[in-house]
């Protein structure tokens, strides 16, 4: 398994953990919409085809996630890349969130 995946699963899970627990389970673990998210995320990073010299997800050629999985996904890491940049590493952050801002 390559670092810059498992940095980049790491980051996609944190992110999906911090909107769950503002917006929909503060207390428990991820609600089961955003398990089946994270779940969803993880499994098409899994299966990237690009591996090791992937691009970030948001600025990949291919885009492998459904339009509702990415809809979502965009939301999270809207209300949670910036949110992040306090408390991890910046660079992790930055290499997901500033593709997704650019998607558009
Ligand atoms: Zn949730």
């Amino acid at each position: 398994m390559s670092k810059r995946l498992d940095r980049e699963k790491a980051t996609v899970q944190m992110m999906i953990e911090l909107y769950c627990k503002a917006h929909h389970n503060p207390d428990t673990k991820l609600c089961s919409g955003c398990q089946e998210l994270l779940e969803y995320a993880m499994t098409r990073l899994a299966h990237c085809k690009f591996g090791e010299s992937k691009p970030t997800c948001a600025k990949c050629t291919v885009h492998c996630y459904k339009p509702e999985m990415r809809k979502r996904i965009q939301k999270i890491m809207r209300y949670s890349g910036p949110r992040m940049i306090y408390t991890h590493p910046i660079a992790a952050i930055r290499h997901v969130f500033d593709g997704m801002k650019k998607e558009h």
